[in-house]
């Protein structure tokens, strides 16, 4: 439920509503916006007291029972759903007007490797270094990642560029670690639903880029980010990377609609993946462009010196040239959509 209160609430009113909300077994989670103030009321609307006789209260002007299970996530949680959130990490904003885009290898595999890749995507125009520490990998006898030595490979090219650095946990137990080190966790395809690394992730207090799950449907991702807000985080930023279908000439289907979609249903930033998305690097620059259109906030891009020699997912990394080429084909359709 959503209490809509009036738009010269008093504290007191306001308050005497979020207690009553409590009393009544929901967790109440108040949006105070520059206009008006909503409560929404967390707990399940079948098993609970409906709060309809809120209405009654001084300060509510209307009780709006919500359909959507993703309540926290929802535009309409925003009131209105004009304004989309605003994730700032490192100075540079999720959601605003300028278009982010994340790069790098999909594993870090070397010194050498990390930091020729960070200097060109720097050069490029990214925004923050990309690079997988802990790998998920379909076979036990590939390669696993660089675990804690990645992680201060990443450090030591976030030092010297400035680009901030997002990398994927894994497991609950990596969590403290990995968010030592990281500006924004990435969980990823395989874990969106773990929901215990959900919420150890989300007390982190760091900013998560929550991919979609390979088999998940739109509102099941939604529901995975509700996790992560209902456990006191707000900064998750959305991240599309394809779902497997019955194709076989690509290694996912990118679901461009889910895209426009997340962008209308949610106040989330919402970016896209086309790397895993399609899984041959001779698509990822058509898709880059195609993100802008359909509303997307920014791009996650893998890119490694020598795709050839990858550790992992060879096939569908960009060169340092080819990236750098790409980001320069970018830039008429970022601006197109109205983007900087
Ligand atoms: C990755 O980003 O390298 C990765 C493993 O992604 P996903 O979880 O989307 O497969
Ligand atoms: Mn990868």
């Amino acid at each position: 439920m959503i209490i809509v209160l009036k738009p010269k609430v008093t504290r007191s009113q306001v308050e005497a509503v979020i207690r009553e909300v409590r009393k009544l077994g929901y967790k109440p989670h108040p949006i105070i916006g520059v206009e008006r103030t909503v409560v929404a009321a967390i707990g399940d609307e079948r098993a609970h007291h409906t709060l309809e006789t809120l209405t009654s209260m001084p300060g509510v002007d209307q009780v709006m029972p919500v359909q959507r299970r993703y309540k926290l996530v929802s535009r309409e949680s925003r009131l209105g759903g004009t304004k989309g959130s605003l994730i700032t990490v490192n100075g540079h904003v999720f959601g605003g007007p300028k278009f982010q885009v994340i790069a790098g290898p999909c594993s870090v595999e070397s010194e050498k490797q990390i930091l020729e890749t960070a200097r060109a995507v720097q050069k490029a125009g990214a925004t923050f270094l990309r690079g997988g520490a802990f790998k998920p990998r379909t076979s036990p006898y590939e390669f696993q990642g660089l675990k804690e030595e990645g992680l201060r490979l990443l450090a030591r090219a976030r030092e010297e560029t400035g680009l901030g650095m997002v990398t994927e946990v894994l497991s609950e137990g990596d969590v403290g670690l990995v968010a030592e080190y990281a500006d924004i966790l990435q969980i990823g395809a395989r874990n969106a639903q773990n929901f215990a690394l959900l919420i150890a992730a989300a007390q982190t207090g760091k900013p998560i880029l929550l991919k979609r799950g390979m088999n998940m449907k739109i509102e099941e991702w939604f529901l995975s980010a509700e996790y992560i807000l209902s456990h006191g985080n707000p900064n998750v930023i959305l991240c599309e990377r394809g779902i497997r279908t019955f194709e076989t000439l690509t290694r996912n289907t990118l679901d461009l609609g889910a895209v426009a979609l997340a962008k209308m249903e949610t106040h989330l930033p919402v970016i896209v993946d086309p790397s895993q998305g399609a899984g041959r690097t001779d698509l990822v620059g058509a898709l880059c462009k195609a993100s802008p259109a359909v509303g997307a906030d920014g791009l996650l891009v893998e890119v490694h010196p020598n795709p050839k020699e990858a550790l992992s997912d060879g096939a569908q990394q960009m060169t340092l040239q080819q990236f750098s080429r790409m980001m320069t084909e970018l830039k008429p359709f970022i601006r197109a959509a109205n983007r900087r």
